[in-house]
């Protein structure tokens, strides 16, 4: 008996060893591996990452930085881009909300702008009294016909090349729009033609604080490359107070500020003649115009 029982313990630790040696073959758990099939044979393991994560997003491009407006060419935009490469579209675009200025002018007969603009500038010109600084406004809207005959008048004298130097080619001035307007110092009447209007006080003042109003300088000094006109301290035009605030602090001109070509030349070296002394030429010059920009 002692001998049979010394082989059933010997059986009993075979069997032992044997399932130790069982487990370490197999993995824990009851699931088969995700790389073993239904017959036990084993497939390659396919790349994880690409099968079952998600692909990351590329880096994203830093953001446009925004600006508080774009360039149209809406005539009736308050944002309207006028230049010497681009006219006015109709070229005889008449405002339809015109007003007349109840501010101080120079000029015996009324001038008028676009409601909004005449609105910012009697604002302005309040707030400049309060603070004992007195503006007065000597050209605000021009039509068509107004610039066409002034132009005119002036080719006939001068010639292309001078007239355009002192004179917007119809259909190319910042006045048809409604939105500009030149303002001088009537308290320093040497400068009442301008040429020295930004030695003034007045001018401080408007330099500092049009842009709250909506009024940018429209023709910096040292930009006629970029505007096509040399530097006029005098002349406003209203884009609205967002966009005149940030060109301000940026001391640009509205074409570096709204990204645009620069316009110091008109396409065509001749103006259309036969459209300033055509059907145009019997219109009647209404007001003073002293700068016909
Ligand atoms: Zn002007």
């Amino acid at each position: 008996m002692r001998s049979r029982d010394l082989w059933a313990l010997c059986c009993l630790c075979g069997l032992v060893l044997s399932g130790c040696a069982h487990a370490e073959d197999e993995p824990s758990g009851a699931e088969p591996s995700r790389t073993q099939d239904l017959q036990g044979t084993t497939t390659p393991a396919e790349p994880r990452a690409q099968s079952t994560l998600p692909v990351p997003d590329p880096t994203p491009e830093p953001p446009e930085p925004t600006r508080a407006s774009d360039p149209s060419w809406d005539p009736a935009s308050i944002h309207v881009l006028v230049n010497r490469q681009n006219p006015l579209d109709p070229v005889d675009y008449t405002p339809d909300d015109l007003v007349e200025l109840e501010v101080r002018t120079t000029v015996g007969g009324p001038l008028y702008l676009r409601e909004e603009s005449a609105q910012a500038l009697d604002e302005m010109f309040s707030e400049a009294a309060d603070q004992g600084v007195v503006l007065a406004v000597t050209s605000a809207y021009r039509s068509f016909d107004g610039q066409a005959r002034v132009y005119s008048d002036r080719h006939q004298h001068l010639g292309t090349e001078a007239t355009d130097e002192f004179a917007a080619r119809p259909g190319y001035s910042e006045h048809q729009t409604g939105l500009a307007v030149d303002v001088i110092s009537i308290e320093n009447p040497e400068c009442i033609h301008g040429d020295c209007f930004d030695r003034t006080p007045e001018f401080a003042w408007v330099q500092e604080n049009s842009a709250g109003y909506g009024f940018v300088i429209r023709y910096p000094e040292g930009a006629e490359h970029i505007t096509g006109f040399g530097y006029e301290p005098w002349h406003l035009r209203y884009v609205g107070p967002e966009t005149a605030a940030e060109v301000a602090k940026e001391d640009l001109t509205l074409e570096e500020y709204w990204d645009q070509p620069a316009a110091p030349d008109y396409d065509e070296p001749e103006p259309d003649l036969d459209l300033l002394r055509g059907e145009r030429a019997g219109a009647q010059h209404q007001g003073v115009v002293t700068w016909e920009d």
